[in-house]
């Protein structure tokens, strides 16, 4: 495996950075998934550019242009020889002193990695995934921001420990106020008569690349959208309930916090989400 530090290749063995780089020492940095489908890389451009809007959050300064991230990249997978691939772009801060103060370290460290990606089982897209609800509410929008997707994973991490505990997969997070935010690693939705909700940014979630797919393909299908806030209850009501990710893609949800959700399979609604994003990012992307 070839993976790409600062411009250069490096065998998985010899691919290390230093200790003193605040990504490890703070969790300040970075990063985007990132998959290949058939030899295309779905939204990559879309990819690259929350990354840039994360770290302008953070003021961190990406030390190259997008447009040459985009192709290093894809020099990655192509060094790699895959066609299907989980990529993982990290941006660190870079190395600075044990002190906190961010404007102390060096260059910020580029490092891409392709590898191959552990989806869910099978049986899990078939039959559907069991959640609950988390004691840990996801990160106040107002002091680390949802929407920047940084190295910094420890809210997620919580929660994840939680279902961990519960002895499922996902967790739902709900912001401070109680009302339904993310997964640790995934958006989420619900259907009732037909309308499809997600919550809305506001709430505190990332902006999921997928999401924002599902909505597009949402509206190709005339299905009304409505990023709109709902709690546990409507949920727990909903006729249908799915997670969307660049890893999970679409996954079906049937029982959060021992209720089941609609029929207690896949609903019909989520299998066409599915069936149509499988089919877009088999057919799209930027060619490897
Ligand atoms: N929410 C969180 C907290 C995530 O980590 C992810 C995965 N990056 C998502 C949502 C889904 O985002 P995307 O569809 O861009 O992978």
């Amino acid at each position: 495996m070839k993976i790409y530090i600062n411009g250069r290749f490096y065998p998985k063995e010899k691919a290390v950075i230093s200790v003193y780089d605040h990504g490890l020492l703070y969790g300040d940095g970075v990063f985007e998934g990132i998959r290949a489908y058939a030899g295309n890389i779905f939204k990559l451009r879309e990819h690259i550019d929350r990354l840039y809007e994360s770290a302008r959050t953070i003021m961190l300064k990406i030390p190259i242009a997008k447009e040459r991230l985009v192709q290093e990249v894809i020099k990655t997978v192509r060094a790699n020889r895959l066609k299907d691939a989980y990529i993982r772009l990290v941006v660190t801060r870079g190395i600075g002193t044990l002190g906190l103060n961010p404007f102390k370290c060096g260059k910020p460290q580029i490092i891409i990695i392709a590898d191959k990606i552990v989806l869910y089982p099978r049986e899990f897209y078939e039959e559907g995934l069991a959640v609950v609800t988390v004691p840990t509410q996801r990160n106040l929008a107002e002091a680390v921001s949802p929407r920047v997707k940084s190295l910094n994973y420890l809210n997620n991490i919580f929660a994840r420990i939680e279902a961990n505990n519960a002895g499922v997969h996902e967790a739902i997070m709900l912001n401070s106020q109680g009302y339904v935010a993310e997964c640790t690693g995934d958006n989420i939705f619900i259907v009732k008569k037909g309308v499809l909700k997600t919550p809305p940014l506001y709430v505190g979630v990332l902006e999921g690349i997928t999401r924002d797919e599902i909505i597009a393909i949402a509206k190709r299908l005339g299905v009304e959208v409505q990023e709109t806030v709902f709690t546990r209850h409507d949920v727990f009501n909903a006729d249908e309930c799915f997670l969307t990710g660049t890893a999970a893609e679409v996954i079906p949800v049937v029982r959060v916090d021992g209720r089941v959700v609609g029929t207690g399979k896949p609903g019909k609604l989520t299998r066409r989400f599915m069936a149509a994003f499988h089919q877009i990012v088999r057919t799209v992307g930027v060619q490897v």
